[in-house]
């Protein structure tokens, strides 16, 4: 049982007998010291329930997190059943969405890097220098997916050391 039950119970007893035992006495003087006795009590029984309180408090709200956790990992759970592992010709991974799976959305890879975090991470098109390339916003990841092919000596207009990723 957690500490501040076993508290809150010591001191609904310590005050029930405090209060029988006021029903003997006989002076006023002797009255005044078990009021004084009682109110001490009562404070720490205030005490007990305020702290009570706070970790019921931070108990519910503790909850809550972990259930947004488990609602938000079963629906990854279903999610992550969309897609399948894809080798690019550079020999890179990713992970791509089946053909029957993707519905009304256009075809997609996702961060295979996330994906293993359990992330969905939707990879973005770029160029990396002479590669076409797939660059994941979250995890910085940037994975090469095919050369672009050399169109010639004509063709030098375009810096190719320079990353096109944004
Ligand atoms: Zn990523």
């Amino acid at each position: 049982m957690m500490d501040w039950v076993m508290g809150a119970y010591g001191g609904i007893k310590a005050a029930t007998d405090i209060t029988q035992s006021m029903l003997t006495l006989k002076t006023d003087a002797a009255v005044t010291t078990k009021v004084v006795e009682l109110n001490g009590v009562l404070l720490g029984l205030q005490g007990q329930l305020n702290s009570a309180h706070a970790e019921h408090t931070a108990l519910t709200s503790r909850i809550r997190d972990l259930e947004a956790e488990v609602t938000q990992f079963k629906n990854w759970e279903e999610e992550k059943e969309r897609y399948q592992l894809h080798q690019f010709q550079t020999g890179t991974l990713a992970y791509r969405i089946k053909p029957m799976m993707h519905g009304s959305e256009p075809p997609h890879d996702l961060c295979a890097n996330c994906y293993q975090s359990g992330v969905k991470s939707i990879l973005q098109a770029c160029e990396d220098g002479w590669y076409k390339a797939l660059k994941c916003h979250r995890c910085n990841s940037l994975i090469r997916t095919e050369k672009i092919p050399d169109t010639g000596p004509t063709f030098i207009t375009v810096d190719r050391d320079q990353s096109g990723c944004f």
